[in-house]
């Protein structure tokens, strides 16, 4: 095995591909028919759920979920490459087509992140673009299209290949990304598995969708290219540790200093002149080391799903992870037989991470007070 130390990363040079999109679980239950999970999505148990009387799975909760989604899902510009043409809101256009002369790099890139957090970043970074972590292929909005129309087809299940298989190649010239993470809320996590964890998530989406399309205009009202990115077109994951937000944990999640792995992670690629933020290596260490012999995230995993070795490897679970890298590597697989079981998305190997700093853990009803 040829393999690389390119720290944080140690690589298999020689077999690293990049990922293709469709492989990751919410693409792959739709094509793969040797999953059990094949064709099944959240509302598959969610009569069942509510019909349960369970604390955290009435129509009260699957309603805030579904909810917390709709920005996220319904709003055609959450996730534009580009602009089509300039949309004059009663501020003029003129002034936005030129580049914006940047004399002071460092100033200008202070300023973008304040903008970023403005919008609704609680964490920003700044990273060169390592095409390593860029899709190979994957789906591919139309554009000026929301989330929920340009998912029709395959929401009605008709997903083939070719929809997933789109080449994700980035523009010349974009060299910078903005990564955004963003907390969610810390009570509601803190019920996990049950569904105020998921509208957690969900709301988490939608913040992000608000958040890349007010920094991708601020972008283009200075002249420069913007593409907004939620988890499609990059792995968020690793553009969040090269941008200096954290380190990767035993979960397969990013671990941030500030909220663990409590938080959802957005991009913006850009041509942008900024300045690049460094690995933040003292947490990269530590973190290395805690998930060694921290095992909270495994044993909190109804599934299994999370490893107990005490140490990463270059062996992937399933075709669902991004393979060739020393890591530890989830089952996706198991994880997800247990969302669609759950009707929603789990949390537990979030809320049980100490670095998520969950001070009091609530029940669903304590949640609704
Ligand atoms: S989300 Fe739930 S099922 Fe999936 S790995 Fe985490 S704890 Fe396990
Ligand atoms: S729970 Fe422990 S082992 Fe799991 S990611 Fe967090 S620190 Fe690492």
């Amino acid at each position: 095995m040829q393999t690389k130390k390119d720290f944080p990363y140690e690589i298999d040079e020689y077999s690293y591909h990049r990922f293709e999109q469709k492989y990751n679980m919410i693409y792959r239950r739709l094509w793969d028919k040797s999953l059990p999970t094949y064709g099944k999505m959240f509302e598959y148990n969610i009569d069942n759920h509510i019909s349960s009387g369970e604390d955290g799975y009435s129509r009260i909760d699957f309603a805030l979920v579904a909810a917390g989604w709709t920005v996220y899902e319904k709003f055609p510009f959450a996730f534009s490459w580009h602009r089509e043409e300039i949309m004059d809101i009663g501020y003029g256009v003129d002034w936005m087509r030129e580049k914006y002369p940047v004399k002071d790099v460092k100033a200008f890139t202070n300023k973008t992140k304040k903008a970023a957090k403005f919008y609704g970043a609680s964490l920003v970074g700044i990273a060169d673009v390592n095409e390593k972590w860029i899709y190979k292929t994957g789906f591919v909005r139309p554009a000026s299209t929301s989330e929920a129309e340009s998912k029709e087809a395959i929401r009605k299940g008709d997903a083939s290949n070719s929809i997933l298989e789109s080449p994700i190649n980035l523009p010349k010239g974009i060299n910078k990304v903005i990564v955004m993470a963003i907390e969610m809320d810390e009570t509601a996590i803190s019920t996990a598995p049950a569904q105020p964890a998921s509208a957690a998530a969900a709301v988490g989406y939608s913040r992000m969708a608000f958040a890349i399309a007010c920094l991708g205009e601020f972008i283009r009202n200075l002249g420069y290219r913007a593409i907004q990115c939620g988890n499609d077109t990059a792995l968020s994951i690793p553009l969040a540790i090269d941008a200096g937000l954290g380190a990767l944990g035993r979960n397969g999640l990013l671990l941030t200093p500030e909220y663990g792995s409590r938080v959802r992670i957005c991009k913006v690629f850009t041509d942008m002149p900024l300045i690049a933020d460094d690995l933040n290596l003292s947490f990269i260490k530590k973190a290395e080391k805690f998930c060694k012999t921290c095992f909270m995230c495994a044993e909190a995993c109804e599934t299994d799903a999370i490893t107990k070795e005490r140490d990463p490897t270059f062996e992937p679970a399933t075709i669902s992870n991004n393979a060739c890298v020393k890591k530890y590597y989830v089952d996706v697989e198991k994880c997800f037989e247990y969302w669609i079981e759950n009707s929603g998305d789990c949390g537990n190997c979030i809320a049980a991470c100490p670095f998520s700093k969950i001070k009091k853990f609530k029940t669903s009803s304590e949640f609704w007070k």
